[in-house]
């Protein structure tokens, strides 16, 4: 790299190097505030050491480009000048924070260091020059205690040990109790530990001091923390992140100072409120940990009158400004306000839907904005559960905290992040309630894990707040009846003990807890959200359908504004209690013992009619089921009146049907009238070593055709049936997991034959199409044959995942944790789309298929996709790419499903909202 690269940019004092748009470069928090020192936003000196140098560090074995240091030294003078006193000077000394801060928020992932420069000399000067020992000695034990246990990887507990002991020894409960002296006496005692662990002395010198905690900084990036947080976030390529090196400022210098945390509106609502927590005196730390639990920012008002206002005042400039909802940090020293960080607020749903919708109405943004900046995850938000009422009144709350993230929770208590992991990983179906005193980076693998957050301290900005409200995760915070027990494994809340395991029922919405558990409901949608999703319908190009195989489903998705169905699993109908016994007698069916008749028959006509009597109990359990199975489909297309449904012909392996146990194989040998062991063994008969690539899909009724058969008579029964109540059908019959158009085309021939039968016998006709899944990787290089004889194609994601990486799509938790760990793979392909690999496929598949059903039919091929990735957001942006018609998705995700068509759509600039 050339010498001459920058590598730190300075900010401060009204001016600055960076700006906002260079967050790839400064981090998220460096470029914001080099723009806040622009635009007249008080802030302390500082600089950015850039990402690249992190990427540089990485990359050359843990060194630093050489010409980092000048610049940093010449950054250092500048940040002196600005702010009037210098590192290391013994009458006026310059304290430091170092922080890390990449171009996308990790919140408390990496490190922070705090009160570098304080030695034994400058201590005394900081002790002079503010007329307080005691907070100077309490500056330097912190640094002395964050610096040993972050930069050293000394154990904190042997610090918080010493503070305790002096503590006992004096008598005294809270730190705040002990005076300068002791302070001083308790620093002598934290360089004891620090020496005994790290085997030298406390540095003295600031700038060596500032040094090894950037490097530590550098090196936190990749941590075990972030390496996890950047996994679960699904956050690459990233280059690292930057270093702010940045003036202190102090918000424990007494009564009239503080420090807090805002967001400029209400992040779990959106209403537009200045939502936050502050502590008089107090550094920043205490408030975002939750070590104690913080005031409601609308009290600075009475405490701090004149800052409240100019507080205020910021909050305005920032929104209007950035035109986003800001979180910011401050503090205030001896009355002056300083502000040491804004970024992006993080939000639930809910909020960022209203939130983007009143700015559009406030003039701040446009439609095209709106529906940019919600992100169609955060959509599940909206829909979550909420309390039955009537549970809710019936029931005692037991104890009230702060509402940190909506939405309601049911789990089983469990008392540590780790244990959360083991018991999801023996039981990943239990809910669980994690419950701690505060949560902390090292634990958010247990919180994803469980199904909602209560802690015992801590504010809206606790970590566990942040945490849980960035993952739409209800969470309870600051809720201090809460006592916690970890040794006897409990919780008492006002008296009341709650064991681990036993469950707990909170309401992120409102705060409350109840110790038992609670029915939960639907929620009530806000009118925003169907504001922002009436103009993201507008820009969209891609229609939204549902998988779903109940009526209740279909009735669900179309309320959430699927615009038809794009896969009914026709198999999911064949386990309700009256319909899994003629099943599993239509696939036992073997023809029975020989008639005495038949003994002296020769062998090749004995075969024909055991044949002959296999087919005819198929036919007789089918003949049970097609009732059932029309009556779904009646159902269904009710439902879906006007609208396209596909509906899939059956598709599992058999097996899935049979039974397994004793209990079912009795069943069903006693209604066969056939000993268990008859059962037993053709159930081991149709045993398949590998089911997935055995005897399903089309080639079941290829094989048994009365299966097709009874299917899609089932089909246009029902679909006569409707049509004659005067309602409109559009059956799509879809057939699974073709590989070869000579599947295709003797199944759609009998298809055809069926249909025609049964429309000739109503004396009527209906509309329908046949058309195929394309899930084997060689339906996609044989597109152009089989789109020759389809009327639409679905790709089959999950089957073609499957296939294509030769993953079974049911085995893969084995190893996936190591390969995504190891970035063998950035993500779990089954969950987002490999459009690298698959979507290769997928494109050649439509290209192939669209042009030759052009050329043969002089038609459009309708192309699909009903894999799980129809509602991943980014595989929905690579099925707009590819020129789908529509995603399919489950009913939950068709909300998502739809704002991420509508921004794939305005991210390749076709439309605007203002178009429309
Ligand atoms: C698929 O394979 O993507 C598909 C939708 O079918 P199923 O999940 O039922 O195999
Ligand atoms: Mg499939």
């Amino acid at each position: 790299m050339p010498d001459s690269q920058k590598y730190v940019y300075s900010f401060g004092g009204g001016k600055a190097e960076g700006k906002a748009d260079m967050k790839a470069l400064l981090g998220g928090k460096g470029a914001n505030l080099a723009e806040m020192s622009v635009i007249g936003i008080p802030v302390p000196p500082g600089f950015t050491i850039t990402t690249e140098v992190c990427a540089d560090y990485y990359a050359s074995g843990k060194t630093l480009p050489e010409s980092v240091r000048p610049q940093v030294e010449a950054a250092i003078r500048q940040m002196e000048a600005e702010f009037g006193s210098k590192l290391g000077d013994p009458a006026n000394p310059l304290l430091v924070s170092v922080r890390s801060g990449a171009a996308m928020s990790m919140p408390g992932m990496m490190n922070t260091i705090l009160n570098l420069g304080l030695s034994d000399v400058a201590v005394e000067g900081l002790a002079r020059k503010t007329g307080n020992p005691r907070f100077a000695y309490d500056g330097y034990r912190r640094l002395i205690d964050m610096f040993g246990s972050v930069v050293m990887g000394v154990e904190h507990e042997a610090f918080e040990h010493q503070l305790e002991s002096l503590k006992t020894q004096r008598n005294v409960k809270l730190d705040t109790e002990l005076g300068g002296d002791d302070l001083k006496e308790l620093v002598q005692r934290y360089k004891a530990v620090y020496k005994a662990h790290v085997k030298a002395d406390f540095p003295q010198d600031p700038v060596e001091q500032m040094w090894a905690a950037v490097m530590a900084v550098f090196n936190s990036w990749e941590g075990k923390k972030a390496i996890e947080y950047r996994r679960i976030e699904r956050i690459t390529g990233l280059k690292g992140t930057a270093v702010n090196v940045q003036a202190m400022v102090f918000g424990n210098m007494g009564e009239n100072s503080g420090t807090g945390v805002a967001f400029t509106r209400d992040p779990n609502t959106g209403e537009d409120v200045f939502y936050g927590d502050y502590l008089i005196n107090a550094q920043g730390e205490d408030v975002v940990a939750g070590i104690r639990t913080p005031e409601p920012i609308s009290r600075l008002q009475q405490d701090m009158p004149k800052v409240y206002d100019e507080l205020m005042a910021i909050r305005q400039k920032l929104e209007s400004h950035y035109k986003e909802m800001q979180d910011i940090e401050f503090t205030v020293q001896e009355g002056t306000l300083y502000m040491l960080q804004t970024r992006t607020g993080k939000r639930t749903g809910t909020s960022a839907v209203r939130i983007a919708v009143e700015m559009v109405k406030a003039k701040m943004i446009d439609k095209d904005t709106a529906i940019k900046r919600v992100a169609p995850e955060s959509l599940n938000h909206l829909f979550m559960k909420q309390i039955e009422p009537k549970a809710r009144s019936a029931n005692r709350v037991v104890a009230t905290g702060i509402s940190a993230s909506p939405g309601a929770a049911v789990g089983r208590v469990v008392l540590t992040a780790e244990a959360a992991v083991e018991q999801a990983a023996a039981d990943p179906t239990t809910p669980l309630m994690l419950v701690r005193k505060e949560t902390s980076p090292e634990d958010v693998a247990g919180m994803h894990l469980a199904v909602g957050i209560l802690t015992s301290t801590g504010g809206k900005a606790s970590h566990a707040a942040v945490v849980a409200r960035g993952w739409g995760k209800p969470c309870v915070v600051g809720c201090e009846d809460v006592r916690i027990n970890d040794a006897a494994g409990t919780i008492t809340v006002r008296g009341q003990v709650v064991k681990a395991g036993e469950f707990l029922t909170i309401d992120g919405t409102t705060g409350e807890v109840w110790a038992v558990p609670l029915p939960t409901t639907d929620p009530v949608i806000p009118e925003e959200y169907f504001e922002l999703m009436e103009w993201a319908d507008k820009v969209r190009t891609l229609k939204v359908r549902t998988n779903a195989d109940a009526p209740k489903d279909a009735r669900k998705a179309r309320e959430f504004g699927a615009e038809g169905i794009g896969l009914c699993r026709t198999e999911h109908m064949f386990f309700g209690e009256d319909r899994i016994l003629p099943m599993r007698k239509m696939i036992l069916a073997d023809g029975g013992d020989e008639p005495a008749s038949e003994k002296d028959l020769p062998a090749a006509e004995k075969d024909r009619k055991r044949h002959e009597r296999a087919t005819a109990a198929r036919k007789a359990a089918l003949g049970v089921l097609e009732p059932f199975q029309k009556a779904d489909f009646v159902g269904i297309f009710e439902a879906m009146d006007g609208l396209p449904v596909t509906i899939r012909l059956l598709d599992p392996p058999l097996h899935e049907f049979l039974p397994h146990d004793e209990k079912g194989q009795a069943e069903v040998a006693r209604s066969l009238g056939v000993p268990v062991e008859k059962v037993k063994h053709r159930v081991e008969e149709l045993h398949e070593f590998n089911p997935m690539l055995g005897f399903r899909g089309c080639r079941l009724p290829i094989v048994f055709p009365e299966i097709g058969d009874m299917q899609v008579r089932a089909i246009i029964e029902a679909a006569v049936e409707v049509k004659q109540m005067g309602k409109s059908v559009l059956p799509e019959i879809m057939i699974p997991l073709v590989g070869t158009v000579e599947e295709l085309v003797l199944l759609k021939k009998r298809t055809i034959a069926v249909a025609e039968e049964v429309m000739a016998m109503a004396g009527t006709s209906v509309e329908y199409l046949i058309g195929t899944m394309i899930e084997v990787p060689r339906a996609a290089l044989v597109a152009d044959q089989i789109a020759k004889e389809a009327q639409f194609f679905s790709f089959g994601t999950n089957d073609l995942t499957q296939l294509t990486f030769g993953y079974s799509r049911d085995d893969i938790k084995g190893f996936l944790p190591t390969y995504l760990k190891e970035k063998i793979l950035a993500v779990d392909p089954f969950q987002s789309l490999d459009v690298n690999g698959v979507g290769q496929l997928i494109e050649m598949g439509v290209q192939k298929g669209r042009s030759a059903r052009q050329a043969s039919a002089g038609e459009h091929l309708k192309v699909g996709i009903c894999g799980e990735h129809g509602g991943d957001p980014d595989s929905v942006a690579f099925c707009h790419k590819v020129g789908m018609d529509y995603v399919s998705c489950s009913p939950f995700r068709v909300p998502i499903a739809r704002l991420a068509a509508a921004q794939a759509a305005l991210a390749d600039g076709q439309t605007t909202a203002r178009d429309r």
